[in-house]
């Protein structure tokens, strides 16, 4: 901007360590900046700037670097600018190296770094990863700056008027296996695009097989993958195997209560749910799933389902003899595939509980293009998924399906689902019942979930870190 006695002291400290130093002056434009390093071949780009406007114009200046291909790394300084600024709009920007020097006698150790052949990469991913962790404390401020204390947001919970709207009883109550499902029928409900998402293209199914510049890749995938599960419906290589069960649950606060026959007199188990601390700009509700079932001092009787498929038995091994044969494209390809087949399960299985199971909308033929726009009734969240992100869900999952007898399926110690193309998930059949972020919540529902869940408080903020809204104290171990 105006003001240049800041570039200048840079420029001169920079000049004493016998850099050359190219000094553009005031109220420089960006094309000029970046025509001048172009013309210059420089090695560093520095920007200075006093008030805050100049702020929003380093922004625009990275953003033309990246643009125009610049691979050069960016020097921020000057007044007004900060670590917290260049982490949060000046970083995100630009894939390059960018480095706030929050003042001028620093100017030759940062150049000195990013001039060393041996030290630059590493001085700007460690660079790089700092400022991601700024950006995530500062998200994590205003997110505890926006919460709704706990009790507020139980409040705010859905309102459903229980005396008008009656659950439906599940047509086929308890669990309902299927052991070895064809490919042949999981074929049909493939959703195609996350597939391609799997191998960096960004398109959606079908139209990418024809897209101008990823089509001609897209197509030889998708053959590849079609050859694949030509050969794996031959084989008998790859099982597909789920289960699901239909049981009946209450609300209970935001937890859910499982009990062990339709009598409701005892309990088999208690499911937890976190609440959203955040109204949703149109509802005004602060959700969480335990909303979409009936409370238990209604006497309402409601139900809830549980699931888990795996389109993986038999991949894990063909993939890794792929790659013992140094076939690494095949061994990606089975896995991706293993993928798609546990999803499709997954949506398959879902029509079949609305449609038979429990039963709860007409029969009619599916149609896969209305599955994967999930144009239906009902949900099935996923633990770990934004509306309920704690893993530790599933081993209560896990033991109303009995999964590991029933589907030789298990859980890895931070309750990941083996094999990997594994998915398993929640049924809600409430009409109103949506998917939703938690996103953050407080200390105040970090304490109560904890001990809800009989753990101490360290143990919830561990489990929980990626949603709390504050950053816990790394002193304490209770
Ligand atoms: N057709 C896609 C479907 C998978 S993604 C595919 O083949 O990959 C959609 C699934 O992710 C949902 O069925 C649900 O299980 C889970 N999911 C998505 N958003 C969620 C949320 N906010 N909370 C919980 N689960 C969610």
């Amino acid at each position: 901007d105006v003001h240049d006695i800041g570039k200048n002291i840079v420029g001169v400290v920079l000049a004493c360590n016998n850099y050359e130093v190219v000094d553009l002056g005031v109220m420089v434009s960006a094309d000029s900046i970046l025509e001048t390093a172009r013309r210059e071949d420089v090695d560093i780009v520095g920007l200075s700037g006093l008030i805050t406007p100049s702020l929003d114009e380093m922004v625009h200046v990275a953003g033309e670097m990246q643009r125009r291909g610049f691979e050069l790394p960016l020097l921020i300084g000057g007044a007004t600018t900060s670590r917290v600024h260049t982490a949060a709009r000046i970083d995100p920007g630009y894939d390059h190296a960018v480095v706030h020097v929050p003042d001028a006698s620093r100017a030759p150790s940062v150049v000195g770094r990013l001039l060393d052949p041996t030290a630059r990469a590493g001085f700007t991913a460690e660079t790089k990863q700092a400022y991601e962790v700024v950006r995530e404390k500062r998200e994590r401020e205003q997110a505890a700056r926006k919460l709704v204390p706990l009790a507020d947001a139980r409040a705010g919970a859905l309102a459903t008027d229980w005396s008008s709207y009656r659950p439906p009883r599940p047509l086929v109550p308890g669990l309902t296996l299927f052991p070895d499902l064809p490919i042949a029928k999981l074929r049909p409900f493939i959703d195609w695009s996350p597939f391609f998402i799997t191998w960096q293209l960004r398109g959606r199914y079908p139209d990418i097989l024809d897209h101008p510049d990823l089509g001609t890749e897209a197509r030889r995938l998708f053959d590849d993958a079609q050859a694949l599960l030509d050969r794996l419906e031959q084989s008998g290589e790859v099982t597909a195997r789920g289960a699901l069960g239909l049981f009946p649950a209450a609300r209970r606060g935001d937890d859910v209560v499982v009990y062990t026959d339709e009598s409701r007199d005892r309990e088999r188990l208690v499911l937890h749910h976190l609440r959203r601390q955040r109204a949703d700009a149109r509802s005004g509700v602060c959700p969480s799933l335990a909303d979409f079932l009936a409370p238990e001092d209604t006497g309402v009787p409601d139900w809830i389902g549980a699931f888990a498929v795996s389109g993986g038995f038999g991949a894990e091994e063909l993939a890794a003899r792929h790659e013992r044969d140094g076939d690494d494209y095949q061994s990606i390809l089975v896995k991706a595939v293993a993928d798609r087949l546990a999803e499709a399960f997954a949506e398959r299985l879902h029509w079949n509980v609305r449609h038979e199971l429990w039963g709860y909308e007409p029969c009619d033929e599916p149609d896969n293009a209305a599955l994967i726009r999930e144009e239906y009734r009902g949900i099935r969240p996923a633990p770990g998924y934004p509306a309920c992100p704690d893993h530790t869900e599933k081993p209560a999952l896990f033991a109303l399906l009995d999964a590991e007898a029933n589907l030789g399926v298990g859980l890895t110690e931070s309750c990941m689902m083996t094999p990997a193309a594994s998915v398993c998930g929640w049924y809600f059949s409430h009409p109103e019942s949506q998917y939703f972020g938690i996103v953050r919540i407080g200390r105040d529902q970090v304490a109560d979930y904890a001990e809800r869940k009989g753990w101490t408080l360290a143990e919830a903020e561990r489990w929980l870190s990626p949603i709390l809204a504050y950053d816990p104290d790394p002193e304490a171990t209770t």
